[in-house]
């Protein structure tokens, strides 16, 4: 027998109906306890501009923990939880307003242990003083370069949306962040079998943020960058696939609103909003890009259009944080909308995953001969 050595520790779970949360008169107070079956690193901070608490969990996996469960005593605080990188994982929490950290110590509790951490209100001032990510704390750039898959001259950077601690869009049990991994994956079969070179921003639940996307698909050198997201709706009605490219401003109330909502993933897992990528070398670059951006999009839903259900209107554009590369065509397609049964069992089936990430990958190629910047590199 070998390797027993070498096998990683089994990670430490959390025990929702153990943990608490008690919030004293008016907001007055507040203390937050989380059981674990053993004590693990962490730390603990928080965060301004909506304050949230912030509890990080070295080994930790969330497997079998709902935050539903917690014991209140006051309070209504919204709590996430999920993965944030291959060895920390969080738990955040929406304070109902200026709350500073008092204590935090993770004490022994029966066979397990306990992460009490208290905290007061305090002044808005005080707070946004206070808080802030400790130094190290994801994302602290300097990310693990992604595997390249396939052979060719262009590179295409998938980008499955949310990942870990953010699930995006849910509707009875599917999660969105599930379902662009699933599309991602076979995308990425297809191109690899069309002759293009394909990486990802990430090919397990793992949280991402923002502007590491983008900061990936150019460290790589991506040509293309191909955003995937899914919808939900109130209504089951609206159904298909919509492209989006970059606009400072959004083509309708409802691609505006889109953006907003894909833009507040780093928020949802306890990151500040970091500086838009590349925001000073826009120019003359960003209206070239902008342009073959638009001829991309096109020849995307032109490619959809056979294999899938498409929207009203396909082609929309919003200020989204991903598709702000200045040198990269970037496009952002929502695949569907969650809350479309049809959509829904077409994007949980493997046959339309291969079909339809098929035509796009044909769709792609045929921007490529249309593409004069790509077909000259395809030349050389
Ligand atoms: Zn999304």
């Amino acid at each position: 027998m070998t390797g027993l050595a070498c096998r990683a520790a089994e990670p430490a779970h959390a025990d929702g109906a153990r943990s608490s949360l008690r919030e004293g008169w008016f907001g007055r107070s507040l203390e937050v306890g989380i059981a674990l079956d053993r004590p693990v690193p962490f730390r603990v901070f928080t965060l301004d501009g909506p304050p949230r608490l912030v509890l990080d969990f070295a080994g930790l996996d969330w497997a079998g923990f709902d935050p539903r469960d917690i014991r209140r005593d006051g309070g209504e605080a919204a709590i996430r939880v999920g993965r944030i990188g291959p060895d920390w994982s969080r738990l955040v929490l929406d304070l109902t307003g200026p709350q500073a950290l008092v204590t935090a110590e993770m004490q022994p509790d029966g066979p397990g242990a306990r992460l009490r951490v208290t905290l007061r209100r305090t002044s808005p001032e005080a707070f946004a003083a206070a808080s802030g990510a400790p130094p190290g704390v994801w994302p602290s750039g300097g990310l693990p370069s992604p595997a390249v898959q396939g052979t060719g001259a262009v590179l295409v950077a998938i980008d499955p949306g949310h990942g870990g601690i953010d699930p995006g869009a849910i509707r009875d049990g599917a999660e969105e962040k599930d379902l662009v991994l699933a599309f991602g994956l076979a995308l990425r079969d297809a191109l690899a079998g069309r002759g293009f070179r394909v990486m990802m921003t990430r090919d397990g639940d793992d949280f991402v943020a923002l502007a590491d996307r983008v900061a990936l698909a150019r460290q790589a050198g991506a040509d293309v960058f191909l955003s995937l997201h899914v919808n939900a709706e109130s209504t089951p009605a609206v159904a298909g696939a919509i492209a989006f490219t970059r606009a400072d401003r959004g083509s309708s109330p409802g691609a505006a609103a889109r953006a907003r909502v894909e833009n507040a993933a780093d928020g949802l897992a306890g990151l500040d909003p970091g500086d838009p990528v590349g925001a000073v070398l826009a120019g003359v670059a960003r209206i070239e890009t902008d342009a073959r951006s638009g001829v991309l999009a096109d020849a995307l839903v032109d490619a959809l259009r056979p294999v899938a259900t498409v929207w009203a209107e396909p082609r929309q554009a919003a200020n989204f944080e991903v598709l702000r590369a200045p040198d990269m065509p970037s496009v952002l397609l929502e695949l569907g909308f969650l809350s479309s049964p049809a959509d829904l069992a077409a994007l949980t089936s493997p046959d339309w995953r291969r079909g339809t990430a098929d035509a796009l990958a044909a769709g792609l190629q045929g921007w490529l001969a249309q593409d004069a910047a790509l077909a000259a590199k395809l030349r050389r």
